[in-house]
């Protein structure tokens, strides 16, 4: 099962809603299955329709797993240009929407499967 360090949900939270109302979006980070950093890269961190885009041009890093970005519109379900995406760039993606908090984000593999990810300390 995934996890991610709360910490590091908070900070994405916190991302999204000062890019708001434009997404944001970075790569996730992780160590045996614990995401315990994101990595933000130019042109991936906030903007409007570019940013799934500019997410599809992930770095050869094993260390990134997947990705995150923000849904403004406060639905927190994949489009098909996420999918796309999300097929394309690791195991596991995250969607945070509005209005951006511990209960409205939802988590992905790579086939658009919802998955659950346990928030750790
Ligand atoms: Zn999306």
């Amino acid at each position: 099962m995934w996890k991610i360090r709360r910490g590091v949900l908070t900070l994405i939270l916190e991302s999204s809603r000062s890019s708001y109302p434009d997404e944001f979006g970075a790569f996730l980070r992780a160590k045996h299955r614990i995401i315990y950093e994101i990595v933000l890269l130019p042109g991936t961190v906030s903007g409007s329709s570019s940013v799934v885009y500019n997410l599809m041009m992930k770095p050869i890093d094993f260390t990134i797993v997947g990705s995150v970005h923000s849904h403004p519109s406060g639905v927190p379900l994949p489009s098909q240009a996420d999918l796309d995406m999300f097929s394309r760039t690791g195991d596991i993606h995250l969607i945070v929407a509005y209005p951006f908090n511990f209960d409205s984000w939802k988590a992905y593999n790579r086939f658009g499967e919802e998955i659950d990810v346990k928030v750790i300390d």
